[in-house]
């Protein structure tokens, strides 16, 4: 009798996002190839299973009710669900992007009046359904990835870092653009994980990986207002990935609101 285990059914799917994640995921299968059955990944491959899966990758956000539906038949059929990029952690900029503007606005905008597409207020799969894993990142970084899934394979649920991306600045030694440079650098508030790329090529980080553990935004909004940064332009940038609204209810509640704008923006 073989006591083998059998190998771990994987499967990738996708939401309301790019495809960045599927992209970064394809970019590495063939590493994991000999660990995995990849059973569905309709992106990459055209023959795909349907069923139980041990690990299911979900990149997106819920945006539409079809987006929810998949969602849950997802979960059902998944072992551990694994939400990777940032649209399925934080909702990204299809959530944060433009705060004070409705998805049936936004809609309107793009196909016109007579668009039958249905949307919903854009949010991340953990509002919905358990998620075992959140992996941020637009895109995820691919280390980060292949070291998720190996722990997920000898079933470990996998550490992943929220310190905040000046300390990944910091160990390589980048001279600071926010101090030295008085650019609008988010690394104070933004989850590490990216190996501090903006910095480390000059520029300033804006917030993509979503926000750290525990993100000082009042400190942050101080900082950039002390540098000449308009309130209301500060609150964009760090809202623009997603981070949730509670994280800002104290500096929008010092700002005066115009009644007249839709989604009531600060004057
Ligand atoms: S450049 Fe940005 S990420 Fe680097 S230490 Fe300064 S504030 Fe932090
Ligand atoms: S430095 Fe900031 S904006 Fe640039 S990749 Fe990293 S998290 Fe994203």
């Amino acid at each position: 009798m073989s006591c083998a285990r059998p190998i771990p059914k994987v499967a990738v799917e996708s939401l309301t996002g790019c495809a960045g994640e599927l992209l970064i995921i394809l970019e590495n299968l063939e590493k994991l190839l000999p660990f995995i059955r990849l059973s569905r990944f309709t992106f990459a491959q055209s023959t795909n299973e349907v069923g139980p899966v041990d690990i299911t990758f979900v990149e997106g956000s819920v945006s539409q009710p079809h987006d929810l539906e998949k969602l849950k038949k997802i979960r059902a059929n998944s072992r551990w669900l694994v939400a990777v990029g940032n649209c399925a952690v934080w909702g990204c900029v299809q959530k944060g992007g433009c705060s004070a503007c409705s998805p049936e606005n936004m809609l309107k905008s793009v196909y016109g009046e007579q668009s039958n597409i249905e949307v919903m207020r854009a949010a991340p799969p953990r509002e919905y359904v358990k998620v075992d894993v959140e992996l941020s990142g637009c895109p995820i970084n691919a280390t980060q990835f292949l070291s998720v899934t190996a722990s997920l394979l000898k079933d470990h649920l996998p550490y992943i870092t929220h310190k905040p991306v000046c300390l990944e600045c910091k160990l390589r030694e980048n001279p600071c653009v926010l101090i030295e440079q008085n650019l609008p650098c988010l690394g104070p508030v933004t989850a590490a994980g990216c190996g501090a790329l903006c910095p480390s090529l000059g520029a300033a980080c804006y917030g993509c990986w979503g926000p750290c553990e525990s993100p000082q935004m009042d400190a942050m909004a101080t900082i950039l207002a002390e540098k000449g940064f308009s309130i209301a332009d500060i609150l964009v940038r760090l809202k623009s990935f997603g981070a949730p609204d509670k994280l800002f209810e104290r500096i929008e509640s010092l700002l005066p609101r115009d009644p007249s704008k839709e989604g009531n923006l600060y004057v």
